[in-house]
């Protein structure tokens, strides 16, 4: 699978290389300008899948540089500020930026928001098939699921319920809901079925299946995953 590419614009560099590093740690294929002229030097010879933009930049500052990139491209843009107030957080989404995070930020949050938009955007080296909640790796393609890199042997029907729940974290699910959405209801299964299910999948992915981290019970109601 080819790297995806991120472009960090960022002057500061203990700001720029925290945010390199949680992004190498990710997979992606990290270059940093510190300038808005060399960021947009960097667009042109890098082109990258998504930019970090830093709002205070020597040279061009980020809004001029977020707007001259949104001329001629849509690629996603995290723009990073010292701003904080809601009027400036419109003006933000005004000029063209996908998403805003405001400093001082961590370092973890700002990883997670470039895969949100990856993924949103179809521009993951895994493209959207690929849910990751802890230690759980949950691959719709494949159809595979992995707990610290070992594959779990799950049943069709045990992993079409985990896909369910785990592709809405905490969304509580009725009994009835979850048959219609994993079973065929031709078959007419019982609520127990659910019940059932439930038990055996949380034996696979729980490493405490009596107190389970993802897969939570709603007394009176039915379940959910905790993400
Ligand atoms: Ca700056």
């Amino acid at each position: 699978m080819p790297k995806t590419r991120v472009l960090v614009v960022e002057d500061e560099p203990t700001v720029a290389d925290v945010v390199v590093r949680y992004l190498k740690r990710d997979g992606h294929d990290v270059e940093v300008a510190a300038d808005g002229v060399a960021a947009l030097r960097a667009f042109d010879s890098f082109r990258p899948d998504l930019i970090v933009l830093d709002l205070m930049l020597p040279e061009l500052d980020g809004v001029d540089v977020c707007r001259r990139i949104r001329s001629e491209s849509s690629v996603p843009i995290i723009m990073l500020t010292a701003r904080t107030g809601e009027a400036d957080r419109l003006t933000g989404f005004d000029f063209g930026a996908d998403d805003y995070v405001t400093k001082p930020f961590s370092p973890r949050e700002l990883a997670a928001r470039v895969e949100a938009i990856l993924r949103r955007t179809g521009r993951s080296a895994e493209g959207s098939s690929v849910l990751r909640h802890g230690d759980l790796r949950i691959d719709r393609g494949a159809r595979t699921v992995t707990s610290r890199d070992e594959e779990l042997r799950l049943t069709a029907r045990e992993f079409d319920l985990l896909l369910v729940l785990a592709s809405h974290p905490r969304q509580v699910f009725t009994r009835e809901q979850l048959i219609a959405l994993v079973w065929d209801p031709a078959t007419a299964p019982e609520e127990n079925t659910v019940t059932v299910h439930m038990r055996r999948l949380r034996s696979k992915i729980e490493s405490d299946p009596s107190r389970p981290r993802y897969l939570k019970t709603v007394w009176g109601v039915g379940y959910k995953f905790e993400p």
